[in-house]
C-alpha cells in the first residue's frame, strides 16, 4: 500500500513507498551480464498477468503489439505499464507512425478504464538518466486519489508555435521551466480529459507526437543546445496531464535541476522558449 504523508503549509504531498526500491536497475548491470528482458516478445511469463494487449495471440503469450501489464514495484495502488512494442530499442521517435497510433489508443483505453478511480497519469520516461529502470521502450499510468492535491501545471496558452496539423498544436510555451520543452494540446481549448479523445483525434497525434520528439533529438544532434548526458544519448521525459483542458508536455533532459531549483523552487531555463521553437521549427522531423 503506498502511504501518502501531507505538508500542511504547502499542501503538497509525498508518497512513502517502500518496496519501489526492490525495482530491477539495468543501467547498473555489467555488460557481460546475460540480460532477459521481461518486456521482450516470449518472456510474457516474467510479467504479472496482462491486464490488456493490441493485437493477435492468447493472454500473456506472444502475437500483442501492445501489451498492458501490474507495474512489479508500484508507486501507487493502481500502477501499470504499458509496453509500446515488441521492439527492445526502438521508441515512439523511431517506430512506424501506426505502431505510434496503437501506443496512444493503449493510453487512451487505459485512461477510461481508470477515470473513475481517481486522477489518472500517463508518464513516459525514455533513458536511464530520465529515471527508467528498464530499457525496453514503455510508459506508466497511475492512479491517485482524488482527495490528493497535485502541484501540476494547468493547460499554458499557446505561443511560439512549432507545428500543427487537424486537430493538435505543438508550441513552446512562455513559460517553459526546461531547455526546449515542448507541449502538444488540442487546437480547441476545453477539450475535456484525455479519455475523451476519439480515434480520429489519436490517430492525428501520433505524428505530431514524433515529430515533436524527432525535432527535439535533431536539435540535439545539431549542437544547438550541449546536453549534460553522454553525445548521441537522447533522454526525455513526458506525461498527458490527468485534468481537464488536456495536453501533453514533452521535456527534455539537457540539464540537470540542481540545489538552486530544490531551495528557490524556480527552475532556470538557459533557452529562451521564442528561440527554442524557432530552432525545432527549422530543424528536421525526418
Ligand atoms: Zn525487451
Amino acid at each position: 500500500m503506498a502511504k501518502y504523508v501531507p505538508d500542511i503549509g504547502s499542501r503538497r504531498w509525498v508518497i512513502i513507498s517502500p518496496g519501489r526500491s526492490l525495482r530491477p536497475n539495468q543501467e547498473k548491470k555489467k555488460a557481460d551480464d546475460v540480460h532477459i528482458c521481461p518486456f521482450c516478445v516470449g518472456n510474457e511469463h516474467m510479467t504479472p498477468p496482462e491486464l490488456y494487449r493490441i493485437g493477435a495471440g492468447e493472454k500473456d503469450k506472444p502475437g500483442w503489439s501492445v501489451r498492458v501489464v501490474p507495474n512489479k514495484y508500484p508507486i501507487t495502488d493502481t500502477h501499470e505499464v504499458i509496453i509500446h512494442g515488441p521492439d527492445d530499442d526502438q521508441d515512439i521517435e523511431d517506430l512506424p507512425l501506426d505502431q505510434v497510433t496503437r501506443i496512444l489508443t493503449a493510453y487512451r483505453d487505459r485512461y477510461r478504464a481508470h477515470d473513475d478511480a481517481g486522477q489518472v497519469l500517463i508518464f513516459c520516461n525514455h533513458g536511464f538518466a530520465a529515471g527508467a529502470s528498464l530499457k525496453h521502450p514503455h510508459s506508466q499510468l497511475v492512479v491517485i486519489p482524488r482527495q490528493i492535491n497535485l502541484d501540476a501545471v494547468a493547460r499554458e496558452p499557446v505561443a511560439n508555435i512549432v507545428e500543427e496539423n487537424t486537430y493538435f498544436i505543438t508550441y513552446c510555451p512562455d513559460f517553459s521551466q526546461w531547455p526546449f520543452e515542448v507541449w502538444i494540446a488540442p487546437k480547441v481549448e476545453g477539450g475535456g480529459k484525455f479519455g475523451s479523445v476519439g480515434d480520429t483525434e489519436v490517430a492525428d497525434l501520433a505524428p505530431v507526437l514524433q515529430n515533436a520528439l524527432r525535432r527535439i533529438r535533431s536539435a540535439q544532434d545539431k549542437g544547438y543546445l550541449r546536453s549534460v548526458h553522454e553525445p548521441g544519448v537522447f533522454v526525455y521525459n513526458f506525461y498527458i496531464s490527468h485534468a481537464d483542458n488536456w495536453f501533453i508536455r514533452i521535456t527534455p533532459r539537457f540539464v540537470h535541476r540542481a540545489g538552486f531549483e530544490l531551495g528557490t523552487g524556480l527552475n532556470v531555463n538557459v533557452t529562451d522558449p521564442t528561440e527554442a521553437a524557432k530552432i525545432l521549427k527549422e530543424v528536421s522531423a525526418a
